[in-house]
């Protein structure tokens, strides 16, 4: 197992040098396993390529992608059976279910080999941002997951964004981080409950920001709270690593993983610098294929493809993701959404990472004392989640804003922005 781990973060770290003649190489080659894995292990793209009118064989290059349709997060919710490769045991791969934080929910196998690479591309995302060996690392998740990959060198410490302030604080002293792995919106709040000087005692030299959309003033005010660059990462439950910062504060999109494509409104490869939706197609879960899968981001390529950290990987432009939005109340108290996804995604995760007990959700406030919470039940559904959900709002709010909860089938039908899942909406 061990020798396993470090072949894995071998491999990944050998991409690190590799220049675009061979990266482009590997991700064809990679590309055509998978599409031929695909054809022949899954119902569901045996039936698109042969609609589509298409062989395994036509797709040589990422180029080619074009000649297959690409599908969304409700095709796949539907025809989820049909999209696992009968070649793996459900029992045999890590099942994880994508967070209400990138919408309608799903739940996503991966074989567990693909697994590791996973985890060493996120040793990758720090490597590339100053992370080394003997480094250490904090990183804040609802539920942190035990990795068992760090060889013991790799010293990192997890902790939960429901711990008291005091004690986050007195954690961060004793331990003395590096680097920090942190969401934008709960940074800007710990931000203002450390002194001046308890940052620089912590002496943080680099902040990874993931999961939301980072505004530019948030970032700005997280690297002058915290004396230190910040970087941010693009990942999901769906396709493990998609893109990271460097130094240089370029995004690269990681090649080997993944094929990213950028698509003008009329489904055409947008142009280098032109905005497009963002599809992607994953090159290492075998278990699970996803080929030209619309995640529902936004970004572009960087005419300029170079970068002077050394990688090949290609540049994009910023990641236009979720921007979840923080509630105000009357008596002018901002809660942040950080605070929001604690009651309404923790209770979730309670059920285990493999449970999908919401299909989708959407929370809105509607008035500046009422809000809206609309959800899809899920295969795993079970009434003490919204109990979970009512004494977390009580908790939360208290007499501030009542939450009216309400079932539905489809929850497109009342959303008014797209990709925002807590949305302030106050007439
Ligand atoms: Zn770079």
């Amino acid at each position: 197992m061990i020798i396993k781990k470090f072949s894995k973060l071998r491999d990944v770290s050998i991409c690190r040098k590799m220049d675009t003649r061979q990266l482009t190489a590997l991700r064809d080659d990679r590309l055509r396993k998978m599409i031929n894995h695909a054809y022949r292990s899954t119902v569901f793209y045996k039936n698109l390529m042969n609609d589509a009118g298409i062989k395994p064989a036509d797709i040589r290059t990422a180029k080619d992608l074009v000649y297959l349709p690409t599908i969304s997060k409700a095709d796949i919710q539907e025809r989820y059976t049909d999209i696992i490769s009968d070649r793996f045991n459900e029992k045999d791969c890590l099942v994880r279910t994508t967070s209400g934080s990138s919408g309608k929910m799903l739940r996503v196998l991966w074989e567990k080999d693909s697994f590791l690479t996973r985890i060493s591309m996120y040793y990758r995302c720090l490597s590339m941002i100053g992370y080394t060996p003997f480094k250490k690392l904090l990183y804040f998740l609802p539920t942190p997951e035990k990795t068992g990959f760090t060889f013991g060198l790799f010293r990192q410490r997890g902790l939960e964004p429901k711990m008291p302030f005091m004690d986050i604080r007195k954690n961060l002293l004793e331990f003395k981080p590096d680097i920090l792995a942190i969401y934008p919106s709960y940074a800007v709040e710990l931000g203002s409950y450390l002194s001046s000087d308890d940052i620089d005692r912590i002496g943080i030299k680099a902040i990874s920001l993931n999961s939301e959309m980072i505004l530019p003033h948030d970032q700005a005010e997280i690297e002058r709270k915290f004396k230190c660059p910040t970087y941010s990462e693009y990942s999901s439950v769906e396709m493990g690593f998609i893109a990271s910062m460097c130094k240089k504060k370029k995004i690269h999109t990681f090649n080997d993983n993944v094929v990213l494509e950028i698509l003008d409104s009329d489904g055409n490869p947008a142009l280098p610098g032109e905005r497009g939706e963002i599809v992607l197609t994953s090159l290492t879960n075998y278990a699970m294929p996803f080929i030209r899968y619309r995640i529902g981001d936004y970004s572009h390529f960087s005419k300029q493809n170079t970068c002077s950290c050394g990688l090949h990987f290609p540049v994009i432009g910023p990641i236009e993701g979720r921007k979840d939005d923080s509630f105000v109340m009357a008596n002018g108290r901002s809660i942040p959404a950080w605070k929001i996804y604690e009651i309404v995604e923790r209770p979730l995760e309670e059920f285990g990472m493999d449970k999908m007990v919401l299909s989708d959700f959407y929370l809105v406030q509607r008035k500046i004392d009422m809000a809206n919470f609309f959800y899809v039940k899920g295969p795993d559904f079970h009434d003490s989640y919204l109990s979970k959900l009512e004494e977390g709002i009580q908790s939360l709010f208290g007499n501030d804003l009542s939450v009216n909860i309400r079932e539905m089938d489809n929850i497109d039908r009342v959303k008014t922005v797209k990709r925002k899942y807590i949305h302030r909406d106050i007439i």
